[in-house]
């Protein structure tokens, strides 16, 4: 199956709607209500494709910012209960207990995380069934396609994570896909999806790729306002006592999030273009963020723009450059995927 979970609502953004290839307007309301801020709750704009506003809220000071940042900040733990919900789910319902499950079935995953333009994270996911011992065994007639969509909606509506007195869940849409061999959405379409999905970052918030420490280093640049206030929450955030463990001042560049997109960021490479333009900000980081090498730290989830399959290995440039940018000797990658 193809899963998509989504985050919920925190507040009216600016969207692009499309219907039967025309654009609709926004948010038009006949009867709009006008907030405490004094905003009148609709736009009648057809937006472009490109706008800036795009994702932005209606009013930003009914927007949500906290509930934004923390459902960022607590997806990696909602994900790993809406994992284990759907296995307690598959069980349950074919009356067996977990262990009982596990001799019969496998159930794997693989994810991406995607930010929306208005700065939160969805998933998209490629669940699996399989026998007990994996891709080589077949799963028990019972564990069928259906099975699997039912299990996975209840597993979505029944999993909470609490921080700050704030109960995060998933969003109310729900999309779930089979993957068939032959049919609209093949393994290939999959894997192209997600690829394209893989390079969606932050930035199209129009965030930062690197570390923000405090509100004075975010005063340093030019950000529009919704990125720069998902930032100064986690910053906030990141001072509360009993919050520490969400690590929200340290991610604060990500908009709370911390997990990897879906797999280690040195698997993910990059264009020329982007290991220039990344050279360029790390050297300006350096002067603010004395000696601290931000771009590449351990667990910094790399962020590219545009990202493209450019053919196998790497070319003699690519590699001199790379060497240079990240000072250290490249593995052996002749082979591997660029
Ligand atoms: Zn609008
Ligand atoms: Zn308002």
């Amino acid at each position: 199956m193809f899963v998509t979970l989504t985050a919920p609502s925190f507040g009216a953004v600016h969207v692009r709607r499309e219907k039967n290839g025309r654009v609709l307007p926004c948010h038009a309301r006949r009867n709009a209500v006008t907030c405490p801020h004094g905003r009148v709750m609709s736009c009648t704009a057809k937006h472009g494709p490109t706008e800036d506003r795009l994702g932005e809220p209606l009013c930003p000071d009914c927007y949500d910012y906290t509930g934004s940042v923390l459902f960022n900040a607590v997806s990696p733990e909602l994900w790993r209960r809406f994992t284990e919900a759907l296995r307690r789910r598959f069980a349950r319902v074919s009356g067996l207990t977990l262990k009982e499950l596990r001799d019969q079935l496998t159930i794997s995953f693989a994810k991406v995380a995607e930010y929306q333009r208005r700065g939160v994270v969805h998933f998209h996911a490629v669940i699996r069934l399989d026998g007990p011992t994996g891709p080589t065994s077949t799963p028990p007639p019972w564990a069928t396609a259906d099975a699997l969509a039912q299990a996975v909606q209840h597993a979505v509506g029944a999993v909470t994570v609490t921080a700050a007195n704030h109960t995060l869940r998933w969003g109310a849409q729900l999309d779930i896909r089979q993957i068939t061999m032959t049919g609209d959405l093949t393994e290939q379409a999959v894997a192209a999806y997600i690829a394209k999905y893989a390079t969606k970052a932050a930035e199209c918030v129009g965030t930062l790729d690197r570390r923000i420490h405090n509100l004075e280093e975010l005063g340093l640049y030019r950000l529009r306002e919704h990125a720069r206030r998902l930032i100064a929450e986690c910053l906030r955030l990141g001072a509360v006592e009993g919050l520490a463990d969400l690590r929200l001042a340290q991610w604060a560049h990500m908009l709370g999030f911390r997990g990897h997109f879906s797999t280690k960021s040195r698997r993910y490479s990059t264009t020329l273009g982007a290991l220039r333009a990344a050279r360029e900000e790390h050297m300006r980081t350096e002067q603010i963020t004395t000696g601290r090498l931000a771009l590449f730290e351990e667990d910094t989830v790399l962020v590219v723009a545009h990202w493209e399959y450019a053919g196998q290995g790497l070319s003699a440039g690519d590699q001199i450059l790379a060497a240079a940018l990240t000072g250290t000797r490249l593995p052996d990658v002749s082979g591997g995927t660029r």
